[in-house]
């Protein structure tokens, strides 16, 4: 089990690149050295250079929004892996849900980018979740492996443990809507148990599932203290520096209360994967 949370902010189509690099400045600044998680943040591609100048020497690391799956080539307007990595970026969100619904993202294409991604060391945070229709007529279990089990390419049980998996319930995007605690955990437990069958309870036990869907100061300490919970994907709430300063805290504080107590991850209560519904 990792031993600190991950936190990633990701910025979407905000920020010019002064703005972003005033953003890096501060939080630099607010966190004084600190690194009670693993932070990184995911600005738009115009502003990754910059931001890596002002993060270069710190722990805070750098993630793109999205990738193309070939390297180079004649692929007007897409940015691929070696790219992302000549700009700084260790981290790469993929197949969040605003690109499967507006930019005709599809499972075929989210396993090609999570190999590429992959296949250049960049560590890939793919992005699973259910609609409201889906969770409402019983089939978020089902939808999220799917979205697992097209979405992830073959991989060593070694390769599987670097995969970063954000469950991101469509309905809790942007909606202040968040999920309990408790219904983002069943979810988790879901997911680890998926892990654990493909690829080993190692693997299991050693990747990072992240929340992600409204959180904001008010709930990231009560979702960190769910046990299978290992960081956070923040959307809107990550554009402050202070707002984004103030989770990553509270963060630490849920996940470091979490580790005191008793719970251990594959030994929790919650839904067991069964491979179906
Ligand atoms: C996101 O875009 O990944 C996200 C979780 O957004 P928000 O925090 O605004 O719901």
């Amino acid at each position: 089990m990792p031993s600190i949370p991950l936190i990633v902010g990701n910025w979407k189509l905000h920020k010019t690149i002064e703005e972003a690099v005033r953003f890096a400045t501060d939080l630099l600044k607010a966190l004084n050295g600190r690194t009670e998680a693993d932070v990184v943040l995911g600005p738009p591609f115009t502003a990754l250079r910059p931001v890596q100048e002002v993060l270069k020497g710190t722990s805070i690391a750098l993630a793109a929004q999205d990738l193309y799956w070939e390297d180079e080539g004649a692929f007007t307007g897409e940015v691929s892996a070696p790219l992302l990595v000549d700009a700084g970026c260790s981290y790469v969100i993929v197949g969040h849900s605003e690109r499967r619904q507006h930019f005709d993202e599809t499972n075929e294409k989210i396993h090609r980018k999570l190999q590429a991604a992959l296949s250049h060391d960049l560590i890939p945070i793919l992005c699973v979740g259910e609609s409201l229709v889906e969770r409402e007529s019983g089939r978020n279990f089902r939808v999220v492996q799917t979205q697992l089990e097209q979405g992830l390419p073959r991989l060593s049980n070694e390769t599987a443990r670097k995969v970063v998996i954000a469950y991101e319930p469509i309905w809790a995007i942007g909606t202040r809507k968040t999920a309990k605690p408790e219904e983002a955990g069943e979810m988790h437990h879901y997911i680890r148990r998926f892990i654990e069958e493909r690829f080993g309870v190692q693997a299991a036990n050693g990747i990072r599932i992240l929340y992600g869907g409204s959180v904001s100061p008010s709930n990231a300490k009560a979702l960190m203290l769910e046990p299978m919970i290992d960081g956070i994907l923040v959307g809107g709430a990550s554009l402050e520096s202070d707002s984004f300063n103030k989770i990553i805290q509270l963060a630490c504080e849920g996940y470091q209360a979490r580790l005191t107590g008793t719970q251990t991850r594959l030994s929790a209560g919650g839904t067991k994967f069964s491979g179906k519904e």
